[in-house]
């Protein structure tokens, strides 16, 4: 279900963070490149009313501003590695700079650069309220003789009983697994 983006939300960028997993599927968290590891530092954060750019703010902890935001812009920009090299990059990078040392700091730069394609989803989807799509199961065959698994197999044509022969042992005795 969609997230309520009139409500401010903020996250650890790890793998099995509440936010993380809404927002992606497990092939594409799996996928992603680069997470948070200064936890107890800063935390990602989506809030309400500028939604231009599907923004994505730091927030420090123990900030409790409620404008001027350290924010990407994660619609237009193509490459955010580019585009963010320097914490300066960043708007209001004084609320970080001031907060953060600088292994956070570069934790910041490395993330951006490394998972700009996993934070570009994340936003877009936030912002868009659209779920992560779902996954199809993979459909499973089996053989009855030696009992051989097939994924997503194409064996062929099946047999009057709905069986396919198996590619291991050669008997026609595989069918799909429900
Ligand atoms: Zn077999």
């Amino acid at each position: 279900m969609p997230f309520d983006i009139t409500t401010q939300r903020n996250f650890n960028f790890t793998a099995n963070d509440a936010v993380v997993t809404a927002l992606l599927t497990p092939a594409e968290i799996e996928e992603c490149e680069r997470w948070q590891t200064y936890l107890d530092a800063y935390t990602f954060e989506f809030h309400p009313l500028h939604q231009t750019g599907y923004p994505i703010y730091f927030r420090p902890d123990g900030n409790t501003d409620s404008s001027n935001i350290p924010k990407i812009d994660t619609k237009n920009i193509g490459n955010g590695g580019t585009k963010y090299n320097l914490v300066t990059k960043i708007a209001n990078p004084r609320k970080l700079t001031d907060a953060l040392n600088q292994r956070q700091l570069d934790e910041i730069l490395s993330i951006i650069k490394d998972s700009w394609d996993t934070l570009k989803i994340m936003a877009q989807r936030y912002w868009t309220k659209t779920d992560p799509p779902v996954t199809a199961a993979r459909s499973r065959m089996q053989c009855g003789k030696c009992k051989t698994n097939f994924y997503d197999a194409n064996l062929g044509a099946a047999n009057a009983f709905g069986k396919y022969t198996c590619t291991h042992c050669g008997k026609q005795e595989v069918k799909p697994v429900l």
